[in-house]
């Protein structure tokens, strides 16, 4: 297992960002990333860029996309493309399913950003049926996330949907539009990835988040390990609990 920094939503000027693929990715090795995924908002044409932004800075990039509508921002992770025009308020799970049956995974973005009118659609409102759908929230997000109103509430939503049995990865989303000197510090999204020889791919990175093999942080890597008589566990597994009849 080999576990490496990400950021996982990020913006060009092929919707509202204002830094180049290549831009931000140099800016992202700076920061000692190993890979980014490209969430621009409903456009995926910024990945024509990225097979050279690769290989002169090595960062893995990972197409994902950033569904931005009326009733809540929702970020598709590995698929090339997914229609979300014809969603409306109840049934965001038609949109799931055909990210999922790609053989993608979907994340809410910033559920608790204030919406209309100073973010018209930036506020969660989608009803979610079943959570089971959901594969990750974005519980921080921008920069300085622990600092930030919005976040607090979205991890008590996640916290309160693990304890009801849910598995929700929680994911750190800076919503990089720019790049410049005096940025705040960000905070890294550490992905579990099982291949450890390779460049990280896209299905390794949405394997680690749909498997929980993930940790946020404003610094160092998380480190958890748990014995349980002769086994072991980490970030990500599964523990079994006998309950006494
Ligand atoms: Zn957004
Ligand atoms: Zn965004």
């Amino acid at each position: 297992m080999k576990w490496l920094p990400f950021e996982l939503h990020t913006h060009t000027p092929h919707s509202d960002g204002t830094h180049t693929l290549l831009e931000m990715c140099i800016k992202a090795r700076e920061l000692g990333l190993s890979g980014i995924a490209l969430t621009d908002h409903n456009t995926t044409s910024g990945m024509i860029d990225a097979a050279a932004a690769t290989e002169e800075t090595g960062i893995s990039i990972i197409p994902g996309l950033e569904w931005t509508t009326f009733y809540g921002h929702m970020l598709t992770l590995g698929v090339p493309y997914s229609e979300w025009r014809d969603l409306g308020p109840s049934d965001i799970h038609k949109g799931i399913e055909r990210v999922h049956e790609q053989g993608g995974i979907v994340g809410i973005a910033h559920p608790f950003s204030l919406g209309s009118p100073i973010c018209t659609g930036c506020h969660w409102e989608y009803v979610v049926k079943d959570w089971n759908d959901i594969d990750y929230m974005e519980v921080w997000h921008e920069t300085l996330p622990p600092m930030r109103n919005h976040n607090a509430p979205a991890f008590e939503q996640w916290t309160s949907l693990l304890n009801q049995g849910y598995r929700i990865s929680a994911t750190a989303g800076r919503d990089w539009h720019r790049s410049s000197e005096e940025d705040d510090l960000p905070a890294y999204t550490y992905l579990g990835l099982e291949n450890e020889d390779s460049m990280p791919s896209t299905e390794s990175v949405v394997d680690a988040i749909s498997s929980g093999r993930i940790c946020v942080s404003m610094g160092p890597r998380l480190e958890l390990q748990i014995e349980r008589g002769v086994n072991r566990y980490g970030i990500g597994d599964r523990v079994e609990v006998e309950t006494k009849g």
